[in-house]
């Protein structure tokens, strides 16, 4: 394919203190945002008003899959609008209902309910989880220590950080959290009110944490031991990020046993629209019918325009083996974060994660960090935009690369290269 990367702006304005002043004026300051204004992209590259190109290894956390401006979404996205952007759920249209197969296609025997993000997906799974223990007063939902499900009330509720619920209490009842990859610890918890068990295949937010295959197999026998449901939050981790579709597909390839292994519901947005909003949740087959008419709903889910665009992603990932891309680039990209960690011990740790969610662990006490306040993640990945790469921490101490699952070989190599520049500054 032709390589389409836009010049920079011919007339550099000073629209950085300009843009910045908007945001202190009119903008709610609920995020820390990095002192950067974007102004467009192509593929892996973002621009900044000033015209400073970045390799973008974060992908609007784990959203363009695709990179940015690419010409089936746009294309999508203007065809499908020249005939029906929204038309409400109270009709049937298309394409939400060819999206909804290709979903079921690549998960399993079930049906898919549409919303508009990660945090309303999760919402639904949880108010499915109600409904399943409704008549026998179960409603207690179990989540991991470091998950994240999102920022509603019940999202706050469900995610095992108390970051996110300091100031916000008394919080939504009915969540209780277990330790990730402790099967034991799971069994323990379940009590006469548990109904479902929701983890992330490989947990994002905290610092990307791959479940094990024991971990996985195990909740799967123990709920349906105990009747419960298991749910996963697939928003970050799934749409082929690891190399397979699902995470637990991925995780499971070649287990005895995994080929069989499906989750009740599973929750997906994030790359699902590439960019524009939309959300899903999957339910298998035997519980497909709990949210009858009535029960659950959303003004925008699965708009035509949404769907379009998801389905054109689906075509494009498959037309262009993308799956394949993630597996092989993921791997030379851990193997070489790993030679950074052999090279330089007293900055990198470890290497974390599978496929195009990794992980670059930093070291507890880095010198050249001891001067300021600021965690050592959030420290590395301002060098690394002062490098011309944008990436994103989790938690303190781990950078995450979340690129686009298009990425191409020699864009890897430039983000190792630099990301290997700032590294050698700080050892
Ligand atoms: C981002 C994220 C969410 C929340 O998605 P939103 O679209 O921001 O509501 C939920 N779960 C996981 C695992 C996520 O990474």
């Amino acid at each position: 394919m032709k390589e389409i990367v836009p010049s920079p702006p011919a007339i550099v304005r000073n629209d950085y203190e300009s843009v910045r002043e908007l945001f202190a004026k009119n903008v709610v300051p609920s995020y820390g945002r990095f002192e950067l204004v974007l102004s467009h992209g192509a593929g892996s590259y973002v621009f900044d008003v000033a015209g400073k190109r970045y390799l973008d290894l974060g992908s609007g956390i784990a959203v363009c899959c695709l990179g940015h401006a690419h010409p089936a979404i746009t294309e999508a996205l203007v065809e499908q609008s020249k005939k029906l952007i929204h038309v409400s759920n109270l009709y049937f249209t298309e394409p939400q209902g060819r999206l909804a197969a290709e979903l079921v296609k690549r998960i399993g025997d079930g049906k898919v309910f549409f919303c508009n993000s990660g945090a309303e997906a999760n919402e639904g799974l949880f108010k499915l989880a109600r409904k399943f223990g409704h008549d026998e007063g179960r409603f207690e939902i179990l989540t991991a220590t470091n998950s994240f499900h999102g920022r509603t009330l019940a999202g706050i509720a469900a995610t095992g950080q108390d970051k996110v619920k300091k100031g916000f209490e008394p919080m939504m009842s009915g969540f209780r959290h277990i330790p990730f990859n402790d099967l034991e610890a799971a069994r323990n918890a379940i009590s006469p009110a548990t109904v479902a068990i929701m983890i992330e295949g490989v947990q994002g937010e905290g610092g990307v944490t791959p479940a094990t295959p024991e971990f996985l197999l195990g909740l799967r026998a123990l709920c349906d031991e105990k009747k419960l449901l298991l749910l996963m939050d697939g928003v970050q981790c799934g749409h082929y990020r690891t190399g397979k579709f699902q995470s637990f597909q991925k995780i499971l390839e070649g287990v005895p046993g995994g080929e069989k292994f499906l989750p009740d519901g599973l929750s997906m947005a994030k790359s699902l629209g590439g960019g524009f909003p939309i959300g899903a949740f999957w339910v298998r087959a035997p519980f497909a019918e709990l949210l009858g008419t009535g029960t659950h709903g959303t003004t925008y889910g699965g708009t035509p325009l949404a769907c379009a665009v998801a389905l054109k992603i689906l075509e494009v990932i498959e037309k262009e083996n993308l799956t394949g891309n993630a597996d092989k680039l993921g791997a030379w990209l851990k193997s070489e974060i790993e030679r950074l960690a052999k090279t330089y011990p007293g900055v990198i740790k470890s290497a974390r994660g599978m496929g195009l969610i990794l992980g670059i662990e930093l070291t507890e006490k880095i010198p050249a960090f001891a001067a300021s306040d600021k965690s050592a993640a959030l420290q590395f990945v301002n060098r690394l935009h002062a490098a011309g790469v944008l990436t994103i921490p989790a938690g303190t101490q781990i950078v995450r690369l979340l690129p686009a699952l298009n990425l191409k070989p020699q864009e890897a190599g430039e983000g190792i290269s630099k990301i290997e520049e700032v590294v050698k500054s700080l050892a």
